[in-house]
């Protein structure tokens, strides 16, 4: 029973005794509802104490308005009549209004929201919702069909709401998957809670706008919003670099996980904000992070960190500094920030005076970094110091033995012996610093809700069926319609030919039965073209663009032309694939604007005589630091005759949210490639924006040059030991920053 029933129920006791049983009973109403026109016409009526209840099934196009005034002890609610059995499909929202509102048990799926929240605790600018809940709701991949149309899942505005129980994943169009607005002042020292939610899976989004969380808005931050944010789980939130963006102060960050979650909990905007008792779990998975500290009075205490590989500003622990006289929308000084009792535990980053460059010189001031305990097993210093760190006052930490660390004051260093307690967490054996042994994380299925499935790591390829296939007409086509996603199609040895293009919608992986022996020819102007859902692996085969129709433009692979809400993977594998060279202008991959590679993965490969790009990913033209793969991994492949560019990759913009785009590009063999008139950036590997590069132990021969323009962040650019025969010096540019290039050119040899 919970307290709002207990109260109830004593009330009803003592209004019995008082004789007013009637009032009561009218006022406790319950009312079955199966259409928008009953739910409709039954709102304006309901009392205090009433409840209307959606009878189990689809309800599509559902537009509910909520609204009345209920009492703390008499709320009025709206329910599913079975939990998780009200599917709320089509364009649908739900906004709330008044006050002492529940709302529980709907599912909304299939479908997105026509206005800018899927559920909105207000129903205009001037009616908003207080003392309301929503609990035990669940939105699945409500997402706008349109990737770059912006809008939220939850938003929260009023005062003294709850959001809790819910569960929340998939969202994969622009916009913070819920947002606590302060927009107005009976928004503002709201006192919502946020708690026991479960945030599942968001992926890469590939720009700005991909947050989990945000609470206010620069423009409001110097207000205090009073919210709580505990026990919640995030699940493989990877949005972009602001897993929780704070904008506002005195709002409380308690008990959360964050697993695996990419970016980090930003105390991006507004003062005497209080994180503890959180526990990031990074696995070692790229750009995992912690907590980020901008502002005064942030309390950071009590929360433990473990295998986060992020760096610069996705670290696990980064302090930064500001910019004097801030505008708002700038960096304030770090100032009176505790940060006491926290455990970083084979973490590679702590960053400390973080951003210091000509208009970020205000170093932290006030500051204590205290009883903090940092330990990675291989005595590595992951302390960085960009500036004056003397406004911070280090005192009884400990670190793991390190050899000449940076930070020496205020750190004892020793030999520790980390073990792992019953709770999932490590500690050191003779040390109290650190995180502290009560410290329970919450379990991802105290989150959420119990009856809906919360989302398991699935590996993209191979996890169905294997379907056997022989050389005839149409045998790819058929068994790819077939086929499941995650299906492996075996390709006995033989010519294959195709005679339409093939559409991927799921995940599939072709495979020759024998490396070699299968060959694919295709008389249209792509073969495959990956659709939303999609993903392709070919591995062993050879892929021929012989009987491809003569016309310019033609792509081996190609994206749909609409954007796409999910992210691909394309792997090719141990493949040959030639004579894409019946018109000019014939790439092996040509992207449509608004798609995302999660991975593209060229290994062990061989490509020639082809006329276009291996690699076209510059469709985004706007500047909108928005891109068409996050990572790109070539290796051990070789490239011959390639009138374009083995890639010409483009991310504009100057926009600083995300982590992406990665190259890398190793041991591989390049001879004339790229020398065609029409390769427009004349390169042959054209990097634009990208953040992280690798190319390395490749021999590059008759090409054109290596071009790469750095444009934004700190780019991370190493061109190590290659060979260039007959190719120009590897041109790199700084576009937009004042900073001095940053990339490493190391043992690369130059020979005509
Ligand atoms: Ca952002």
């Amino acid at each position: 029973m919970t307290n709002t029933t207990a109260a109830r129920v004593g009330l009803r006791a003592l209004l019995c005794a008082c004789s007013a049983v009637f009032t009561l009973d009218a006022l406790a109403a319950e009312f079955l509802v199966r259409s928008q026109a009953e739910f409709d016409g039954r709102v304006p009526q309901l009392q205090a104490g009433d409840t209307v209840i959606l009878g189990n099934g689809e309800w599509r196009d559902f537009e509910i308005d909520f609204y009345g005034a209920g009492t703390a002890d008499a709320p009025i609610s709206l329910r599913a009549e079975n939990k998780g059995e009200v599917r709320v499909t089509g364009e649908s929202f739900l906004r709330l209004a008044g006050s002492h509102l529940v709302v529980s048990g709907l599912v909304f799926t299939d479908g997105f929201t026509p206005l800018s929240s899927v559920i909105a605790f207000r129903r205009s600018e001037g009616e908003l919702a207080y003392h309301s809940r929503v609990t035990e709701t669940v939105i699945d991949g409500f997402s706008n069909p349109e990737r770059t149309e912006t809008d939220y899942w939850v938003t929260l505005y009023g005062r003294h709401n709850r959001f809790d129980h819910n569960h929340l994943s998939g969202k994969s169009n622009r916009g913070v998957t819920m947002a606590v607005r302060l927009d107005s002042e009976d928004s503002r020292e709201n006192f919502h809670r946020i708690d026991h939610n479960y945030f599942g899976p968001r992926e890469i989004l590939g720009s700005n706008g991909g947050e989990t969380l945000r609470i206010g808005t620069s423009h409001y931050s110097l207000f205090d919003s009073n919210t709580v944010v505990e026990n919640n789980y995030f699940d493989r939130c990877d949005g972009e670099l602001e897993i929780i963006s704070n904008k506002s102060g005195s709002n409380i960050f308690r008990g959360n996980v964050f697993f695996e979650s990419r970016g980090t909990l930003t105390m991006r905007h507004g003062n005497g904000n209080l994180v503890e008792d959180n526990v990031f779990f990074g696995n070692g998975v790229d750009h995992t992070g912690g907590i980020r500290v901008i502002n005064a009075r942030q309390e950071i205490r009590n929360n433990y960190m473990e295998g986060l590989a992020g760096y610069r500003f996705g670290g696990a622990l980064v302090v930064m500094n500001g910019v004097p006289n801030s505008p708002i929308n700038r960096y304030h000084q770090v100032d009176s920030a505790l940060i006491s009792g926290n455990s970083i535990i084979e973490s590679d980053h702590i960053q400390l005076a973080a951003g210091s460059d000509e208009e970020r010189s205000a170093t932290p001031i006030n500051s204590e970094f205290s009883n903090n305990l940092i330990a990675n097993a291989n005595g590595k210093d992951v302390f960085t110091v960009y500036d004056d760190v003397s406004g911070i006052e280090f005192a009884d930490n400990v670190l793991n033995r390190v050899e000449s660390p940076q930070l020496s004051d205020g750190f004892g260093s020793a030999e520790l012996t980390l073990t792992r307690a019953d709770n999932g967490l490590l500690y050191a054996a003779d040390s109290d610093a650190g995180a502290s042994r009560d410290l329970q994380p919450i379990a991802k299925r105290s989150t959420g809700v119990s009856w809906y499935p919360k989302p398991e790591a699935t590996p993209t390829f191979g996890h169905g069926e294997v379907i056997d296939i022989v050389p005839s007409a149409g045998a790819i086509f058929e068994a790819i319609e077939r086929a499941q996603d995650g299906a492996v199609i075996r390709l006995a040895s033989g010519q294959y030919s195709v005679e339409r293009l093939i559409g991927l919608n799921k995940s599939i992986s072709l495979v020759a039965a024998q490396t070699g022996g299968a060959e694919i020819v295709f008389d249209r102007s792509s073969l495959f073209e990956i659709q939303d859902g999609g993903s392709l692996l070919l591995e062993g085969l050879v892929l021929s663009g012989e009987r491809a129709p003569d016309s310019a433009g033609n792509a081996l692979i190609r994206t749909q032309y609409m954007s796409m809400l999910h992210n691909y993977e394309l792997v090719i594998r141990d493949t040959t694939i030639r004579d894409l060279d019946i018109n000019h202008s014939f790439d092996v991959l040509k992207v449509a604007k608004s798609t995302l590679a999660n991975w593209i993965s060229i290994e062990n490969s061989r490509f020639e005589n082809i006329t276009g790009h291996i690699l076209r990913l510059n469709a985004e033209v706007e500047d909108l630091g928005v891109y068409n793969a996050e990572y790109v991994d070539i290796e051990g492949s070789s490239f011959t005759r390639v009138g374009g560019a083995l890639v010409e990759f483009y991310r504009g913009g100057n926009d600083e949210s995300t982590f992406g785009p990665h190259f890398k590009l190793t041991e591989s063999v390049l001879v004339d490639v790229g020398l065609n008139t029409r390769n427009k950036p004349g390169a042959s590997v054209f990097l634009h924006g990208v953040q992280v590069t690798d190319v390395s132990n490749n021999r590059f021969e008759d090409s054109a040059p290596i071009k790469i323009e750095h444009t934004v962040g700190e780019p991370r650019t190493a061109i190590n030991a290659n060979a260039f025969v007959g190719v120009d010096v590897v041109e790199v540019r700084e576009l937009n920053s004042a900073f001095d290039n940053t990339a490493v050119l190391n043992n690369n040899q130059y020979s005509q």
